[in-house]
This record gives structure tokens, sequence and C-alpha cells, in this order.
């Protein structure tokens, strides 16, 4: 069954590059881990990519200017991130992220944040972007927020519901300075998700105790 939101082009473009930070490349190594569609479209613009510096006009070479082709390649390839594996079946972190936990839904390990909402942060070495798992319980909301940064929610387990738009597992949410939204955890499954953002959520509705809590993010 495929998937119904996916991160943008320029997002999957940027990951294929390595230029992501730490936070963002991990949230779309894990969607792609999730997600067939955007593993081949990945792979496509990779291709595309070859293609492009094949198809650059031949300049007269110095001895050294091979050497230096080869050691740019070499140097663009230690920064590309690794091929996306798909996720097993069973699993419901898929493999990148089980990487960071150290293990499954078993092996992470949850600090509330008040309420039955729990988060555990992934430290990220750039500190660019944040990371960090949350599970939430069905039916509850975040606070109505806009965003200083950028925002990604990737539901791994239950579903993350928006306005009318419902996410299940493998989903992407992506949300700038433009949007404003209130997304709640849908009926059924605990909701757990990974929350990737580069700036404070910027809390617009009335509902203080709550976003206090979440200002905690
Ligand atoms: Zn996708």
């Amino acid at each position: 069954m495929g998937l119904n939101w996916h991160p943008s082009d320029d997002l999957l473009a940027d990951y294929g590059a390595g230029t992501l930070a730490e936070g963002w490349s991990l949230a779309m190594a894990s969607h792609l881990a999730m997600c067939p569609d955007c593993r081949a479209a990945a792979i496509a613009l990779d291709a595309i990519g070859g293609a492009a510096l094949d198809s650059l006009p031949a300049v007269p070479m110095t001895d050294s200017a091979l050497d230096y082709a080869l050691s740019a390649i070499q140097d663009a390839r230690q920064q590309q991130p690794e091929p996306p594996r798909p996720a097993s079946p069973n699993a419901v972190l898929p493999p990148p992220l089980a990487d960071y936990v150290g293990g499954d839904v078993d092996a992470i390990k949850w600090r509330s944040i008040g309420g039955k909402v729990r988060q555990c942060i992934l430290p990220t070495t750039d500190g660019k972007a944040s990371a960090r798992l949350l599970t939430i319980p069905p039916g509850t909301a975040v606070p109505e927020h806009t965003h200083s940064g950028q925002e990604i929610i990737l539901v791994l387990q239950g579903s993350v519901v928006d306005g009318d738009a419902v996410y299940g597992p493998g989903d992407v949410q992506q949300a700038d300075a433009d949007v404003t939204h209130m997304p709640a955890a849908g009926p059924g499954d605990v909701c757990i998700c990974l929350l990737v953002t580069d700036g404070p959520l910027k809390f617009t509705g009335l509902l203080p105790k709550l976003a206090g809590l979440f200002a905690k993010l």
C-alpha cells in the first residue's frame, strides 16, 4: 500500500546531495526506508545528477586535474548519505531510527513532558536541527502553532490528524513559518512520530497550560 504524504522534491534532492543537516537527513532516511515511491524517486534523481555531470563540456586536462577530480568525487561520496534500506515489516522504527535508539520501540527511553505525552530526544552531532520521538495518546492535540523555522513530522505508528488530512505510518507532514496548524493523534493506536524542527514552535491558540507543556519542545 502506498503512502499519501511525501517530502518535497527539494528535500529529496538535498538529501541525495548530502547537504541536509543531520536531523532532516534522519527524517528523510527514515521516510525513504518506509516509502518505495520515494526510494525510486531518489534513485532517479541520482541518475539525473550523474547524467548532468556526463553532459558537461570536455575541457583540456592538466596532469593534476584528474587527481583533483578523483579527490572531489571521493569527497562527494563521503558526504553522501547511505542508500536507504527498507524497513522490516514487523518493526515500528525504520533502520535509520533503530540505529539511533539502539533497537525498536521497546528500546526507546521515554521521558514524560506532561500529561501522557512523552518524548525521547535524539542527539545530533551538528546541532542544526533537533530531532525527537514523541508518543501521543489517541485524541490528544498539539496546541495550534506556527513555526519560526521548518518542521517535519514523520508518523511511525498510529496516525496524526490535522484539519482534513490524516497521516498514517510513513507519511510526512512538512510545515514552515507560513503554516498555522493543530495536529492531533488520531484514534486507534498510540501515536509514535518523529519530529524534526530547526526553530522553536510559536503557539497561537488559547491553551496556555498545554502550550506551556509543548513550549518545552
Ligand atoms: Zn515518499
